[in-house]
């Protein structure tokens, strides 16, 4: 190894870190171009750096960084979702109590509510299957339920607790009704009962 080869040597890191000046950089290339050796040495050298390929470090950095931002939105968005249905059930909760879910899925009831208060509907349907209305517990019930099976062509017959029993050709059947919340209540109609004969 000679002094040139030497000073290229030295000068190296530098060169592979774009530190060193135009004509340092003439020297090596052309040193470089005349010894294998040092070519070699370079090679090797220009591996060992992995900083050395700025080509290839910017998009990977620029990778994990997109990762990191992805990874965080995700968990942002899976929190958030969380908190709108926290807050849902809380609000649902706030308003019904635990009632509300003792009819099975609270939204039909939710909205069925909803629907009873902004129309001057005296019952809504909430369900099909067991067939269930709801009602204010402000209306005479015992009005509302007659006038409903009447219609039906049952005929009334008599109160025993929460329940109402109707007769039609023989056939007896009862709609029940519960105290749902300190509003409302709900009404249960024998499935084939509704259908009109
Ligand atoms: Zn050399």
């Amino acid at each position: 190894m000679n002094e040139k080869c030497e000073i290229v040597r030295d000068l190296l890191p530098m060169y592979i870190d774009d530190l060193t000046s135009k004509e340092s950089n003439e020297f090596i290339n052309r040193h470089l171009q005349s010894c294998p050796e040092c070519t070699d040495y370079y090679n090797n050298l220009k591996e060992d750096i992995p900083e050395f390929n700025h080509n290839e470090k910017v998009p990977s950095e620029n990778t994990e960084k997109t990762l990191i931002k992805k990874i965080r939105r995700r968990i942002l968005l899976g929190a958030s979702a969380l908190t709108i249905f926290f807050l849902t059930t809380g609000i649902i909760l706030g308003i019904f109590g635990d009632a509300i879910f003792q009819e099975g899925n609270p939204l039909p009831l939710v909205k069925s509510i909803i629907k009873l208060e902004s129309t001057d509907a005296d019952y809504v349907q909430f369900s099909e299957m067991p067939v269930k209305y709801i009602s204010k517990s402000t209306i005479d019930r015992e009005e509302m339920i007659k006038r409903f099976m009447e219609k039906k062509n049952w005929i009334y017959k008599e109160q025993m607790g929460n329940s109402y029993f109707f007769i039609k050709d023989g056939e007896e059947i009862s709609v029940s009704t519960r105290q749902f919340t300190r509003k409302y209540f709900t009404w249960e109609v024998p499935a084939d009962s509704t259908l009109e004969r």
